[in-house]
């Protein structure tokens, strides 16, 4: 199970509902921060999140609307005595951006802060653990922009416990080791394989998170398939132009992009501040005639996103 928590769902500047773009997606505890707009460490105190287990940080692009949080965010994890090391991904510039800011503010961390800067030749495997990867892809939107993927690794297949009664193996520790992926051998010199007992493997959770951007197939890919798709839909059908010359996505281009991938579900983020609360609505009805399973994104509100075996897999 992976939470996803909105903590800014607004463009360009702040309005008072919505603050600037930043996503936590929390898996076991640990919290991986999808950009970092101004303002975003309130948020995470208002989200209640616990700014030491914020391990990743992934910046899209450098407007300011995506990182001006940033400086704030890491001083304060410095001065609530936090010890983690953080992983902090984006693009080319973001190492010079931070360093400025020490440099000038004069502000020391007493962590480990990691810089990965992405370029056009970084391989599509950002990070890997045993247990998940981030990948990432370039969009477009005028300069350089990275969407990212989210991806658990596949789960062992479903025991089959008729199966393994079938064979003789003991209701004991070795069907543990079968679940493991180990063979074991029954007291009959009988050798049982894990395959054998062992339903296909399940994937994990993939989220996609791509913003801001103009309809591309970097979104494709990273949506490919996905369990949730968060996507740029800074305007309305109406405005599909000037989405467009102005590097973004409309909901209902952002809708035409799940509908491709094969996403299960799309939820819409970065609105413009031209659109009020009450407009939303809308927007996700306009978004809705292409793909029906999308909702808009609240600053702060909070979504489980299931293995895709469980239905129902959302909030
Ligand atoms: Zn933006
Ligand atoms: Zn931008």
């Amino acid at each position: 199970m992976i939470e996803v928590v909105f903590l800014g769902t607004g463009a360009a500047a702040p309005i008072n509902e919505r603050n600037l773009s930043g996503t936590a997606v929390i898996r076991q505890g640990e919290i991986f921060l999808f950009d970092c707009g101004e303002g975003t460490q309130m948020q995470f105190r208002k989200a209640s999140l616990r700014p030491g287990r914020l391990r990743y940080i992934f910046i899209t692009h450098l407007h300011g609307d995506h990182l001006f949080g940033l400086p704030g965010l890491l001083t304060s994890l410095h001065t609530a005595g936090c010890h983690q090391q953080v992983e902090l991904f984006g693009p080319v510039g973001i190492g010079e951006y931070i360093r400025f800011h020490q440099q000038l503010c004069q502000f020391a961390l007493g962590y480990t802060l990691q810089i990965h800067e992405i370029s056009a030749s970084t391989p599509a495997v950002l990070w890997r653990s045993d247990e998940y990867h981030v990948e990432w892809q370039p969009l477009e939107h005028g300069i350089f922009t990275a969407g990212f993927a989210f991806v658990e690794a596949d789960r062992p297949g479903r025991f089959d416990v008729s199966r393994a009664e079938q064979l003789g193996v003991p209701n004991g520790p070795e069907r543990g080791r079968l679940q493991r992926g180990e063979s074991i051998v029954l007291p009959n010199g009988r050798r049982v394989h894990p395959e054998e007992v062992l339903g296909p493997p399940r994937p994990g959770v993939r989220i996609a998170y791509c913003l801001d951007t103009v309809p591309c197939v970097g979104v494709e890919k990273l949506a490919d398939h996905a369990d949730l798709l968060i996507a740029d839909s800074t305007f309305s059908a109406a405005d599909t132009e000037h989405a467009h010359e102005s590097g973004h996505s409309t909901a209902v281009d952002a809708a035409e992009l799940a509908r491709k991938s094969g996403a299960r579900q799309l939820l819409l983020t970065h609105f413009s501040g031209r659109l009020r609360q009450e407009d939303l609505p809308a927007l996700v009805a306009e978004a809705r005639t292409v793909f029906p399973n999308c909702s808009a994104a609240t600053d702060l509100t909070r979504f489980i996103v299931m293995p895709r075996e469980a239905d129902g897999a959302m909030d």
